[in-house]
């Protein structure tokens, strides 16, 4: 499962739906939302 940092629940939550992305400059992200509330969220680096 992928992980990430949710601002709403301030703690590291299961990130649903998560998907690869790439930031602007060329750097590897995820993206999801927050298994919990459904913040979405925003992680970088892969997996
Ligand atoms: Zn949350």
């Amino acid at each position: 499962m992928t992980t990430g940092y949710c601002v709403k629940c301030r703690a590291k939550r299961e990130m649903q739906g998560a998907k690869p992305s790439v930031v602007g400059n060329g750097r590897p992200a995820v993206r999801g939302t927050c298994g919990t509330c459904g913040t979405r969220m925003f992680r970088m680096g892969r997996g």
